[in-house]
């Protein structure tokens, strides 16, 4: 007998034939014993529709009212999957976030899960039902409706298969797997069979869409191994785990980030406490700082730059601006990051030199570069960026 919870995303349950497609495939693959849960995201684009819609009443709508306006679309998805496995004699049963049990904190449109109390999800498995849970929503202690963040149906799916002790958790998705690029904007990219918690971490921060970060996080956490797989083709997918095989690939994979921009401060007194100064401000505004460059100090002063979301850049500078300490303060808007991810950068060298090579036989000027353990990312200008993952996926994969 085993426990299994299974996400299926937006495009995967866009249509109705799509839907009786899935629950021909769960019943003919499950096992007699098997209790099965399925996470399952809003139809197609469901999720956009509704922020479009959402635009047009009041741009500037409270993120409670969203968090209201967005859950509903995961709604429609679970109430037809389960009378789609009813239809086909499966007694199945549709759970809201709240209703399984999904515990948030109250950041609306980017809440954490702080808890899963399942006990409704254990009832109905042990009643033989198969469960359909609906994605990227949760609930506050104090009954406020609250959602994940885009993407964030792949961390409930994570969560309620850490809750459970699933043996495995199923990121169903429109391709078969985590390749080395995005399949479908680069050419011979290669599916990956396997790939550590830390690698997939990495290449879901940095822009690989294919899994939510927060989901690879929680999975390391609780040590749920995961596996990304077609919705449509039976056949193995990508495996996510602690250890892979001792002799893997050196690099995993290429990404890119679009939602970049580059915050400059010029001639910051170049004195203790100044970079203090600067991240205390933008700490307390909650602003995600990426990468941070300061240049070497000269005649007392120095410069400053930092990424950070566009979405956050105009309250970054503002902030800055407004206290009266930082007044020669400038903001690119038009960057993005490209990134490679690997552990076996760590014991060979000349990786960075050919990510280099790459960018400059393209002519791609690079603004910033950060490195870790396991990566390497260039700031370079947003029109190259597709041209730059291409170029280094070549050079690093050919
Ligand atoms: P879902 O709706 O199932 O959650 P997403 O659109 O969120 O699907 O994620 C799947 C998409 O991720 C793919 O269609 C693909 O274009 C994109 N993607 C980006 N990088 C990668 C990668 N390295 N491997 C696989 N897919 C990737
Ligand atoms: N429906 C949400 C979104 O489009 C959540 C998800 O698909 O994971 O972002
Ligand atoms: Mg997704």
């Amino acid at each position: 007998m085993a426990t299994l919870v299974k996400k299926f995303g937006g495009s995967s349950v866009a249509t109705p034939e799509k839907m009786h497609g899935i629950v021909d495939r769960i019943l003919r693959e499950r096992q007699p014993d098997d209790r099965i849960v399925l996470v399952v995201s809003a139809m197609g684009d469901h999720t956009d529709d509704l922020l479009t819609l959402a635009a047009k009443v009041n741009p500037e709508m409270p993120k409670r009212e969203l968090d209201m306006l967005l859950a509903t679309g995961e709604q429609v998805s679970i109430a037809l999957m389960a009378s789609a496995f009813c239809a086909k004699g499966q007694p199945a049963v549709s759970f809201t976030g709240a209703q399984a049990g999904i515990k948030t904190n109250d950041k609306h449109s980017k809440a954490s899960i702080l808890d899963v109390q399942a006990c409704q999800v254990k009832q109905a498995l042990d009643e033989g039902k198969i469960v359909i849970v609906a994605g990227f929503q949760g609930i506050t202690d104090l009954g406020q409706i609250t959602t994940l963040g885009r993407g964030g149906s792949d961390t409930s799916a994570v969560a309620l298969a850490a809750a459970l002790h699933a043996d495995r958790c199923q990121i169903f998705t429109d391709v078969e797997g985590v390749y080395t690029a995005d399949p479908r904007k680069v050419r011979n990219t290669r599916k990956l069979e396997e790939i550590t918690f830390d690698e997939m971490l990495e290449l879901a921060s940095l822009g690989a869409q294919v899994l939510n970060n927060r989901s690879v996080e929680l999975a390391k956490k609780y040590n749920v191994e995961l596996e990304v797989l077609s919705s449509l083709n039976p056949i193995p997918g990508t495996v996510v785990k602690e250890v892979t095989k001792m002799e893997g690939m050196l690099i995993k994979g290429v990404a890119k980030d679009t939602d970049v921009a580059v915050i400059t401060i010029l001639n910051v007194p170049d004195e203790p406490g100044t970079s203090f100064k600067i991240f205390g401000l933008l700490a307390q505004k909650n602003i995600n700082v990426d990468i941070i460059l300061q240049s070497t100090g000269r005649d007392g002063k120095k410069d400053i730059s930092f990424t950070c979301s566009e979405g956050e850049a105009d309250t970054a500078l503002r902030v800055l601006k407004e206290s009266g300490k930082f007044q020669d303060v400038t903001c690119d808007e038009t960057c993005a990051k490209v990134s490679i991810v690997g552990a076996g950068m760590q014991s060979h060298s000349g990786v960075a030199s050919k990510m280099f090579e790459a960018l400059s036989n393209n002519n791609i000027n690079i603004k910033m570069i950060s490195t870790s353990e396991i990566k390497i990312s260039c700031i370079i200008d947003r029109n190259d960026a597709d041209k730059a993952v291409s170029a280094i996926h070549d050079m690093l994969f050919d």
